[in-house]
């Protein structure tokens, strides 16, 4: 073999090359790497400007062109995960040879590090707005039918709005439509929806402005960011989850993909720690996942409850988390995930690691 000066011996950076039939437009990425899924690639085409990345490790390739001639509205996104291959595919819009694919735009073909690389937004629709208690609400959003994306489990989206003329932006955490999926409601699972549980603050500024959006309005969406691991789940035998409020929101994926991927789960418990019964999310469909499945148990512990109630009452604290986090056998392989206020996610982690819980064994999910 021979030794090409300024080239390591096996180049992992990304290449694309494209061809055409008399309707279609393919464009091939060959990622180099193993294990992709859909979750990794992100495709935008808004009139003729197309924009796809592919996200590899730490890493993001992205497609950048101003396309040589109109396309249909929606595209495919093939994936060959064992080889690594993503192939774009496109409709023109008419029958024309194209000379070329387009014209690049700066960051087109890079491959930098994830961080360096900015935000993208794209406008979704504002199609739904339900109650979830007295200050919570469910909001459905439609990504454009020329979008590809799918939220990963743990990760989050920046959402942006022009309030006051100023841009503001402040991340949500995409959830389901409801823990109890068994009725397979098409319309959840087209990848076409994202589901926001968000809770109205009376002086919040960005939630004030985001309650005033009348289904129909459009807002613009981030891809997603977000540092956790699914393989942390997948190697547990004991999960236990501490939620805060609408620190909740990352651990209704989290619970739906334990329940439904997990075989090596024995257990998953999720400590909801709320200030009143009446700010408790999802509290019917908690109770009844518990019910119908043995390895989930949940437990509510309120910071200002009323007289009559009977349950856990107070703040996450050492006694707290020594009495509701023990591990199913002696040496069970633990994944402790906790999220809410600032305050109250570094004071439970400094607990668990009093508690003797190494950091391998906990995730906070932060900003
Ligand atoms: P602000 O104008 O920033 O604050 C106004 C007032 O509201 C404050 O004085 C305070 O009284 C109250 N308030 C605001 N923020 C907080 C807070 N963080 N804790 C306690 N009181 C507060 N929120 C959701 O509802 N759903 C989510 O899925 C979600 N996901 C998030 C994911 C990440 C990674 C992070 C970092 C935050 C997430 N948040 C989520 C919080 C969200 O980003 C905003 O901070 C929140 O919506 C408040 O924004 P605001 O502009 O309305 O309030
Ligand atoms: P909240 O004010 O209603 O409080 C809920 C519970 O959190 C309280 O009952 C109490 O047990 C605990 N808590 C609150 N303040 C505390 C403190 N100072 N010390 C210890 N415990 C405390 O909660 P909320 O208004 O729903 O806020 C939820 C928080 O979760 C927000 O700060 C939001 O930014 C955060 N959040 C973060 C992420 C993320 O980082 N990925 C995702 C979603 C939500």
């Amino acid at each position: 073999e021979k030794n090409i000066p300024g080239t390591s011996a096996r180049d992992l950076t990304p290449s694309y090359d494209w061809f055409q039939t008399d309707g279609l437009i393919t464009i091939v990425v060959y990622t180099k790497q193993k294990d992709m899924n859909a979750e990794l690639v992100i495709v935008d085409c808004q009139d003729k400007r197309l924009r796809g990345e592919i996200i590899l490790a730490d890493h993001s390739y992205l497609i950048e062109l101003d396309l040589d001639h109109a396309v249909q509205e929606g595209f495919d996104v093939n994936i060959a995960e064992k080889v690594g291959k993503v192939e774009i595919v496109l409709k023109k819009k008419d029958n024309v040879h194209w000379k070329v694919l387009g014209r690049p735009l700066e960051s087109h073909n890079t491959f930098i590090k994830r961080t360096d690389r900015g935000l993208f937004y794209r406008k979704c629709k504002l199609v739904s707005k339900t109650e979830v208690t007295h200050d919570t609400k469910l909001f459905c959003l439609m990504l454009p039918k020329s979008t590809h994306l799918q939220v990963p489990t743990g990760q989050h989206v920046y959402l942006k709005q022009v309030i006051a003329g100023t841009e503001v932006v402040k991340p949500y955490t995409p959830i389901l439509p409801s823990l109890t999926l068994d009725f397979k409601q098409p319309s959840c699972h087209d990848g076409a929806h994202i589901y926001l549980m968000i809770k109205i603050y009376s002086c919040g500024l960005f939630t004030q402005a985001l309650d005033r959006l009348q289904i129909g309005d459009y807002i613009s969406v981030s891809s997603p960011e977000g540092n956790f691991k699914k393989s942390q789940v997948q190697t547990s035998e004991d999960l236990f989850l501490l939620a805060a409020g609408t620190g909740f929101t990352p651990m209704v994926k989290l619970l739906n993909f334990a329940l439904t991927e997990v075989s090596c789960l024995r257990k998953v418990k999720l400590i909801f720690f709320n200030k009143k019964e009446d700010d408790i999310l999802w509290r019917n469909q908690l109770e009844e996942l518990a019910l119908k499945d043995k390895r989930f148990e949940v437990q509510f512990v309120l910071s200002e409850p009323t007289k009559d109630w009977g349950g856990k009452q107070g703040k996450i604290s050492l006694s707290l988390l020594s009495e509701c986090v023990k591990r199913s056998r002696k040496d069970s392989k633990v994944l402790i995930c906790i999220c809410g206020p600032t305050p109250f996610t570094e004071q439970g982690v400094e607990c668990l690691r009093d508690l003797g819980y190494s950091q391998e064994e906990m995730h906070a999910f932060t900003a």
